[in-house]
C-alpha cells in the first residue's frame, strides 16, 4: 500500500512538473512579439532610377528592403546595362556592394579602376568617393547595401568623365 502512495504520488508530480514546463514555454514564446517576415519574390515591383546621377541608361533598381529602426541600411538589387554606370558620389554610412551577375567596375576617387564579378563584395566606407556600373559591353546587377543618415543615404558629385571610364 505505500508503494502504491509512492507511486501515485510520483505520477502527480510528473505531471505538475510537465505542466509548469509547459506554462513556461508559453510565457516564453508570447513575450517574443517579433514575427519572422517573408517578402515573397514578385511583390515589389521594379523601377527605373531617375537619370541625372548617371551616364548611359539609367539603372533597373528592384528594392528588396526599406531602411527600419531594426537594420538601418537599404537593400536593392541595381542592374546596369552595358555602358551605364553612376556619377561620383559618397555615402554618409558607408555601402556594401556584392556582384551577383555579370561584370562590373568601380572605383575609388584617386585610385586604380577596379572589374568586379560575381561572389565580389566591395565596401565604401563613409565619405569615401567612388562610382559603380556596368563594363561598356556587359551588364551587371549588383546587391546594395546602403547604411542611412537621417533618411539620406547618398551625396551625389560630378560625372565620371569619358576619359576616366573609357580607361578600362
Ligand atoms: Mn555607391
Amino acid at each position: 500500500m505505500k508503494l502504491f502512495a509512492a507511486l501515485a504520488l510520483s505520477v502527480v508530480l510528473v505531471i505538475l512538473g510537465a505542466s509548469a514546463q509547459a506554462s513556461a514555454e508559453t510565457a516564453a514564446a508570447t513575450t517574443t512579439a517579433a514575427a519572422q517576415q517573408i517578402t515573397r519574390a514578385g511583390t515589389q515591383s521594379s523601377i527605373v532610377a531617375a537619370p541625372a546621377h548617371f551616364a548611359g541608361q539609367p539603372p533597373r533598381i528592384d528594392p528588396l528592403w526599406p531602411a527600419s529602426s531594426d537594420i538601418n541600411a537599404t537593400g536593392d538589387l541595381v542592374t546596369f546595362e552595358p555602358g551605364a554606370h553612376s556619377d561620383w558620389h559618397t555615402h554618409p554610412a558607408g555601402q556594401y556592394l556584392v556582384v551577383e551577375s555579370g561584370v562590373g567596375l568601380t572605383q575609388q576617387w584617386g585610385k586604380p579602376m577596379q572589374t568586379i564579378r560575381p561572389g565580389d563584395v566591395v565596401w565604401c566606407p563613409p565619405g569615401v568617393k567612388h562610382w559603380h556600373g556596368a563594363t561598356s559591353t556587359t551588364a551587371v546587377t549588383i546587391l546594395t547595401i546602403t547604411g542611412t543618415v537621417d533618411g539620406k543615404n547618398v551625396t551625389w558629385m560630378e560625372k565620371v568623365t569619358d576619359a576616366q571610364y573609357d580607361t578600362h
